[in-house]
């Protein structure tokens, strides 16, 4: 998984550059690291949740922020996230389970599907089939392995 690190005052300036990082990522799965931002302001995190929500509106991504400060922690639990061990999964349903993506294991990138098959990873390459309702199991095929 790539990962991001977010560090500083949280307010709305600090929230819109770490979107605009994340907006330039390809699609898939992307971890930030938040154990920088200190201190948290509520204008930050109203900006950076309303960012990500636009941000998954358009593009497949899965966000996983973690190492979350403890302040952080307890204004994201006041705004009823479910946060689990100072991280939040931002996009979850994008992931294992969406019958249309799923993740791929090796690389992280989020692969779209049409149903059960067999798909090669656009960003990795390797060959992965699914049975169309988000399992995915991976395989090579047999002329690599002369
Ligand atoms: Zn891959």
């Amino acid at each position: 998984m790539q990962r991001i690190e977010a560090k500083g005052i949280l307010d709305r300036v600090t929230a819109r550059s770490l979107i605009q990082k994340v907006s330039e990522h390809p699609p898939g799965v992307l971890g930030i690291d938040c154990s920088g931002l200190y201190p948290v302001l509520s204008e930050g995190i109203d900006a950076l949740l309303e960012g990500c929500e636009q941000l998954l509106s358009e593009k497949s991504l899965r966000l996983e922020l973690v190492s979350l400060p403890h302040s952080l922690v307890t204004q994201l639990m006041l705004r009823d996230l479910p946060v689990h061990n100072r991280a939040l999964t931002i996009g979850e349903g994008l992931a294992v389970g969406d019958t249309d993506a799923v993740v791929c294991q090796n690389c992280s990138a989020l692969l779209r599907v049409q149903g059960r098959g067999y798909y090669g990873c656009p960003e990795c390459g390797i060959h992965l089939y699914t049975d169309g309702r988000g399992h995915v199991s991976f395989y090579e095929p047999l002329a690599r392995l002369k």
